[in-house]
């Protein structure tokens, strides 16, 4: 049995192993149109690869995947984290998990991983070709004719597409004239920009529990927001934009976030807090004294955005005062105007559509004897291993051939 694998990262890597492992008189070749191999998992996770996620519950699991979250539900039953830690682990990679679940290699290098995949293909003989880039890819009968960039065509038994995410819809036209629906793509996993808002000056400051709203819609999320240079950052900024991938795309990225800086769902919470200050502290500035330990620096530019005098004092602000600052720590508006994508991890939102694919094989329900796996499927996660573990997950069972 000929088969190819169509893409050398992460994907393609792990479906190849797979399908040597599943089936060893295969003959399994990776063809990478760039000369790279695995160049997204040298980058991943700022050098060090956030390879997978501690989580073992798998519908939790399957949450954190905006596009492919019932898809992946199924596909964890075969392959989950806990397999992904195990496979590692037992080829030698020492792992280990940090208090935000993300798991790491001890090592704290990608390289880890990276040997990791090229020892075990050449342990159980993957043939892999860089420069090797497939421009189309027919049936014949139950046969599949790939085109190479040479103008070259060869027959395979068996053919894996893992070609990652592609930015632009025409990077997908090959697929899509083969017959499958493709799922229009956009970023996903990128930071606000927010260049009307004086907030920026605070670059640097980390607010580790807020909630975060995206005005005029459903979206919300939670967890640290990092201030940036640009705007907001940050697990809750990310989060926020992997869910609304699609809905921001359309509103061309301009839109406005409300912010609960105290992580309070309920107003009543925050307003008996600020009554006690009010009572006890009534002597003391609004300057001297930090409701909910807030950063400082973030304190003072969220009493003067209210308005209040530079020396207020606390016992002194009214019910109205109150209600402003009730307001500014839980519902704190800030104009978005476009986005950055974030230096650590992106990913593309759209692909292939998972209506076209078998979950238990991740073959094509359109064209018998070809498989998908890993990002060129209308499949992403947010931040902290997901992506990565969606690639093994389809990866393995993509490689069952079956
Ligand atoms: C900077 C950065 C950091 C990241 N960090 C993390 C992280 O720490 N943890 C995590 O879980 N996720 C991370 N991600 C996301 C993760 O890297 C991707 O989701 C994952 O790499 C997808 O794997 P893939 O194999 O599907 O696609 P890719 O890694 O994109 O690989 C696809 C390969 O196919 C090749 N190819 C494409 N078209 C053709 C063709 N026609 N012929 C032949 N070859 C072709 C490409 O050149 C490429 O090598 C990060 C992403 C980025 C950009």
């Amino acid at each position: 049995m000929k088969v190819a694998v169509i893409g050398g990262g992460a994907a393609g890597f792990f479906s190849a192993i797979s399908a040597k492992q599943h089936h060893p008189e295969a003959e399994v070749s990776i063809l990478e149109k760039s000369n790279k191999l695995l160049s997204k998992v040298k980058i991943s996770g700022g050098g060090r690869c956030n390879v997978t996620n501690g989580c073992r519950n798998i519908n939790q699991l399957a949450a954190a995947y905006p596009r492919g979250e019932m898809f992946l539900k199924k596909a964890f039953g075969t392959f989950n984290t806990r397999h992904t830690e195990e496979w590692f682990e037992s080829r030698g990679v020492a792992l280990t998990t940090q208090d935000d679940n993300c798991v790491f290699p001890v090592s704290q290098n990608s390289q880890s991983i990276i040997d990791c995949l090229m020892n075990e293909c050449k342990k159980l003989g993957v043939q892999i070709e860089i420069n090797k880039g497939v421009t189309q890819i027919q049936a014949q009968n139950e046969k599949i004719e790939l085109t190479f960039n040479t103008d070259e065509t060869i027959i395979y038994d068996k053919v894996i597409v893992a070609t990652g995410g592609s930015p632009k819809r025409s990077g997908l036209e090959w697929l899509e004239k083969l017959g499958h629906n493709i799922v229009e793509p956009v970023p996903s996993l990128f930071t606000f920009n927010m260049p009307n808002e004086k907030v920026r000056d605070l670059m640097g400051i980390v607010v580790e529990k807020t909630k975060t709203n995206v005005q005029g819609t459903k979206l919300k999320s939670d967890g640290p927001l990092l201030i940036t240079h640009w705007g907001m950052s940050g697990p809750s900024i990310l989060k926020l934009s992997a869910f609304g991938a699609r809905i921001l795309s359309e509103r061309d990225y301009i839109f406005n976030i409300q912010v609960n800086w105290v992580n309070e769902q309920n107003a009543e919470i925050v307003q008996a807090e600020i009554r006690s200050i009010v009572e006890e502290h009534g002597q003391k500035k609004l300057s001297n004294y930090r409701p909910f330990l807030l950063p400082d620096r973030l304190w003072q530019f969220l009493i003067e955005k209210s308005e209040f005098p530079i020396d207020q004092l606390w016992g002194n602000i009214g019910k109205k005062g109150v209600n402003k600052i009730v307001e500014v720590l839980t519902n704190d508006v800030y104009a978005v105007s476009g986005k950055t994508t974030f230096k650590e991890e992106f990913v593309t939102c759209g692909g292939v559509s998972l209506d076209d694919i078998d979950v238990k094989t991740m073959q094509s329900k359109v064209v018998k004897n070809v498989y998908f796996t890993g990002e060129v499927m209308d499949i992403d996660g947010i931040t902290g291993g997901y992506n990565f573990q969606a690639a093994w997950t389809t990866g393995f069972i993509a490689g069952q051939l079956k």
